[in-house]
């Protein structure tokens, strides 16, 4: 917790709805002004734009980008001296591959080098990635870069129908009720960014009517944030019979993947599916899902590459180069997630970027067998696990394998017998075991992290 949190929360409650909205009101000011919808109009419809002259687009936005790098980057200048690279001369987006592959230790090791030797000359701000490994990057990001990424973001929400006018129900990770409040109101309200910001410490049986009154009280009908958090929200609701009383029109996540078993207790309780969007503070890669379903990289805002993944079928490393951040590079990123790609087929919508089957999260939500097979989406094991609350998957040093899980009140004898067999059918091993918790426990950033391995394979 910052200076700036702590006296927030440290503050009676009238003074912290004057410093949330005065927060509120910096961040609009910052983030949508003139020249933010100056960026909006100018690429909303440019995910439609033709294959080829969305290519032509990559090639001069990355080829500007590394002359920059050149020009003002110790490390890239040195590392393309290195490799005989001259960004003058790239002719097509084959040609970055004589650049490595960077990982997001080698940048947070060299930061200094990295950033722009000039960036703090121009407008910036300090983002901070958090990682659900923890290890988290801090760097300079330009307004320009936080506006064309928040552009994309929002040209999303716009194709499927959300609009800058529409309130949200915001479900984050944030600490905005301060943790030893024992009544509501357990959210605040932002009218500068149209935001209720609903407290996901405070939410358990006993508060959750206060929960839905105020939801139902402002008819609100988008709710965006963790999958977890909102999927906490449904599971109570489903346990305990209560519903929103008007219609609840989108439902849209970040900061975490969609595990099945989220997406299937939101429909549940919502009503509707959510829509996803895969995206990360590092401007290196955005999928967008359309209206059809289909997940497709938005071509005109990064340059992104799937890398085969040797011995896993259909599975891919994103790794992405950036165009629009010049106080920070970005190139050949590995942003540790994994993408399914089978076939690349064309999509009634019209457009004509790449698809990809699924975003399946980071490479650490894979559990490695004694016997070196690596295996992923291993939410599916819980898919249909309807009395399973939450879940968590713990490998031990040793290769042991737990599976933390917390019920509901009707979890009985037969649902542990299925998810025995789901777990088998997946694992071809016998050195796991079932663990029942009362709750599992969130990164510091409150992210649920779903597969926890300590494992780091066979000698
Ligand atoms: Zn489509």
């Amino acid at each position: 917790m910052n200076m700036t949190e702590r006296i927030y929360h440290q503050s009676p409650l009238f003074i912290q709805k004057i410093l949330i909205e005065l927060y509120g009101k910096r961040m609009v000011k910052r983030r949508y002004n003139k020249e933010f919808f100056r960026i909006l109009d100018s690429i909303r419809y440019r995910d439609r734009w033709p294959i080829d002259k969305l290519k032509q687009l990559q090639i001069e936005r990355l080829k500007d980008n590394l002359i920059r790098a050149q020009q003002h980057s110790i490390y890239y200048r040195r590392l393309f001296k290195e490799v005989g690279f001259e960004p003058s001369e790239l002719s097509d987006l084959k040609g970055i591959e004589k650049l490595p592959i960077t990982t997001k230790t080698s940048i947070r090791e060299n930061i200094d080098q990295v950033v722009n030797d000039n960036y703090k000359s121009h407008p910036h701000l300090i983002t901070h990635t958090s990682g659900t490994t923890g290890a988290g990057l801090i760097y300079p990001e330009s307004v320009s870069c936080e506006q064309e990424k928040w552009a994309v973001w929002w040209r999303f929400r716009m194709n499927r129908g959300i609009g800058f006018a529409t309130w949200v129900a915001f479900f984050g990770g944030r600490t905005i009720v301060p943790i030893n409040q024992s009544k509501p109101p357990y959210w605040r309200t932002v009218k500068a960014t149209k935001r209720h910001m609903f407290s996901m410490y405070h939410l358990n049986k006993k508060t959750l009517p206060a929960y839905i009154d105020k939801i139902n009280h402002e008819k609100i009908s988008w709710f965006h944030g963790y999958p977890s958090f909102l999927s906490n929200l449904a599971s109570l609701m489903l346990e305990n019979g209560l519903r929103f009383e008007h219609k609840v029109k989108k439902v849209s996540i970040g900061a975490e993947n969609l595990l099945e078993s989220h997406k299937r207790l939101i429909k549940e309780a919502f009503g509707v599916s959510p829509i996803q969007h895969y995206g990360l503070s590092e401007p290196v890669a955005n999928i967008s899902e359309c209206e059809y379903g289909n997940m497709h990289v938005d071509e005109d805002y990064s340059f992104v590459e799937f890398i085969p993944i040797q011995g896993q079928k259909d599975q891919y490393r994103i790794v992405g180069s950036s165009f629009s951040n010049p106080a920070m590079f970005f190139l050949r990123y590995d942003t540790n997630d994994v993408a399914t790609i089978t076939a690349n087929h064309k999509c009634q919508c019209g457009r004509e970027s790449r698809i990809v089957d699924r975003v399946d999260g980071r490479s650490e939500d894979f559990v490695t067998l004694r016997n070196g097979t690596k295996i992923g989406r291993m939410d599916h094991i819980f898919k249909d696990m309807i009395n399973v609350v939450e879940a968590r998957i713990v490998q031990e040093k040793d290769g042991f394998i737990h599976f933390d899980v917390v019920k509901s009140s009707s979890y009985q004898q037969n649902d542990e017998e299925s998810l025995i067999q789901e777990i088998r059918s997946r694992l071809d091993a016998d050195y796991f075991d079932i663990r029942y918790v009362d709750k599992i426990e969130r990164t510091s950033s409150g992210k649920l992290r779903f597969v926890v391995s300590e494992y780091e394979g066979p000698a």
